[in-house]
Order: structure tokens, then C-alpha cells, then sequence
């Protein structure tokens, strides 16, 4: 009876993140502690060490999450010092990065201390929008070298996309499906867009009336919190249902898959049917 359980710790190797993506409670944190010095903390990599060998002896660990927003965005010498001190623990981890603090360099190093996994942030796929109204000021071709990159080590890569923004519309969506499958990422993770109270995007929203001033934003992993005229909300949970399925997915196939954006019998039927081929095709 039971099998061997397995027991991921979370560790914070930052607090904040130097950015300021508009749709990110980062951009908040950091309009509040402008005059304190910023929100953004690092801890000394010796500390986070000593808790990960206590925890790991604790809870008998063997998988390790590390939060860091964007765990290659520091100095060379805290990535170094990370490399040299890491093996000690000598769990396999993850992390999460921007683009364009991914080198080659870097993720050597990583792959030489047992990183597993890397998600990576796309967000949009649209170049234009995510540089006006997202505040990433990176450019596809980035994007594109980060994940090629990546496609040349042992590390598992996944893709963060974010779709629902305020003026956002399907075509743009499908620019960031287009962009996922350029990169011809292995994993493919997809979100709503959630106005959170703080972040930078949340006032537009109550200024374009897609959200009231009072509203509380959804959880952006299980619905959409708005409903906007170019965007309805049932639209883009189909959307979201089907994201990777037109990632992955041949376009001649693509007719069949925004049948599975329904709701509805045949559109569930269809969309199992999907699900159950992409398992089997993109997730053993
Ligand atoms: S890089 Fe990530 S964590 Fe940092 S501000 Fe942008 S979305 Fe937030």
C-alpha cells in the first residue's frame, strides 16, 4: 500500500522583483516603497543554503521550488556562489526567469547544480502591446534566442503566457500562440489576466469600465475576472482551454480545435478527445 511520496520545498531566494510589468503586483510594490528604498530584498545565498539542508533533513525533501521572480536576474557572483554552494543540498529544482537574463553561461551553470526546470515569461506574443501596455521592454527576437538557448541544455522548459489583458483582442492572442510555437517550447502554461488592486494595470481597467472600483480580481488561474467588448468572457476561457492545444497542434487541425473553445456537448466531447491526445503525445 502507498508509494514513495514526494515533498517539493519552496525557498525565497529574492523578494520582488526589479522589474515593473505592469500587470504585476511588482509594479505596485515598488510606486509603495519608492522613497524606502524599494521593495526588491535579496537573501545572502549562504542563509538560503542552511535552510534548504535543514528543511530538506525536516520534511525529507526531494524536490525543491525556488522562488526567486526572476531567479537569473542578480550578479554573476550570487549566481556563482549559488552554483558553488548548491550541490550541497543536491535536490533537483526549478526556477522561474525573464528572457533576457538567460545566456548560455548561465544556464550551464544551472544545469551543472541540478536544475531540473526553468519556467521562462512570455506573457504576450505580441511585440508592440507588450512593450506599450505590458511595460517588457524586450523584443521577440530576445524571446526566441532565450528558448534556443534553453533547447540546448538538459533543463526542462516551460513557457508563461498570460492572455485577457485589458484591450487585448484574439488576434493578439493567437501572436502569442504563434510566438509559443516558434520557440517550440516543451511545456506550455497559460493564465487570465487578473486586475489584483496595486498593480499598474488595474486602474486602466477601471478607467476603460472592465472592472468597478470596488471589485475584487479573480483568481487568475480559474477564471477571467473581465468581461470587455472585444474580449467576451466565454470566449476567452475557450481560449485558455484550448491554448496549448494550438500551440502543440498542426493548423490544419485548428478548425477542429476552436470547435473545442465550445461549451457545449460536442465542443466538451471534442475537447476531451484533445486533452487526452495531448497527454499522450506532449506530456509522457
Ligand atoms: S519580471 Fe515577472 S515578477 Fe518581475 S515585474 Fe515582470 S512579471 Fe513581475
Amino acid at each position: 500500500m502507498g508509494g514513495k511520496i514526494s515533498v517539493t520545498g519552496t525557498f525565497e531566494m529574492n523578494r520582488g522583483c526589479p522589474y515593473t510589468c505592469t500587470f504585476c503586483i511588482n509594479s505596485g510594490f515598488h510606486s509603495l516603497y519608492e522613497n524606502s528604498g524599494g521593495y526588491y530584498r535579496e537573501q545572502e545565498i549562504p542563509r538560503l543554503i542552511d535552510e534548504m539542508l535543514e528543511k530538506k533533513e525536516k520534511y525529507n525533501l526531494s524536490f525543491v521550488y525556488l522562488v526567486a521572480e526572476s531567479f537569473l536576474t542578480t550578479t554573476r557572483k550570487r549566481i556563482e556562489e549559488f552554483g558553488r554552494l548548491y550541490p550541497q543540498v543536491g535536490l533537483p529544482f526549478w526556477v522561474e526567469a525573464r528572457p533576457e537574463s538567460i545566456s548560455k553561461d548561465k544556464v550551464d551553470l544551472l544545469s551543472s547544480c541540478g536544475c531540473e526546470g526553468i519556467s521562462v515569461g512570455v506573457e504576450s506574443g505580441n511585440e508592440d502591446f507588450r512593450v506599450r501596455m505590458l511595460g517588457r521592454n524586450l523584443s521577440n527576437a530576445r524571446i526566441i534566442e532565450a528558448f534556443e538557448i534553453l533547447s540546448n541544455s538538459d533543463i526542462r522548459v516551460s513557457a508563461n503566457n498570460i492572455i485577457g489583458f485589458p484591450d487585448e483582442t484574439r488576434e493578439m492572442i493567437f501572436d502569442t500562440i504563434e510566438l509559443d510555437r516558434q520557440i517550440n517550447v516543451q511545456g506550455v502554461m497559460v493564465s487570465f489576466f487578473s486586475p489584483y488592486r496595486g498593480c499598474t494595470l488595474r486602474e486602466l481597467c477601471e478607467t476603460k469600465g472592465y472592472i468597478k472600483e470596488d471589485d475584487i480580481a479573480g483568481d487568475y488561474r480559474l477564471g477571467p475576472t473581465m468581461d470587455m467588448p472585444q474580449l467576451r468572457r466565454e470566449e476567452l476561457i475557450g481560449l485558455h482551454r484550448t491554448f496549448p492545444l494550438y500551440v502543440k497542434f498542426p493548423k490544419h487541425e485548428w478548425d477542429d480545435i476552436r470547435r473545442c473553445e465550445q461549451n457545449t456537448p460536442v465542443g466538451n466531447t471534442l475537447f476531451q478527445e484533445y486533452s487526452r491526445r495531448y497527454i499522450e503525445q506532449f506530456m509522457s
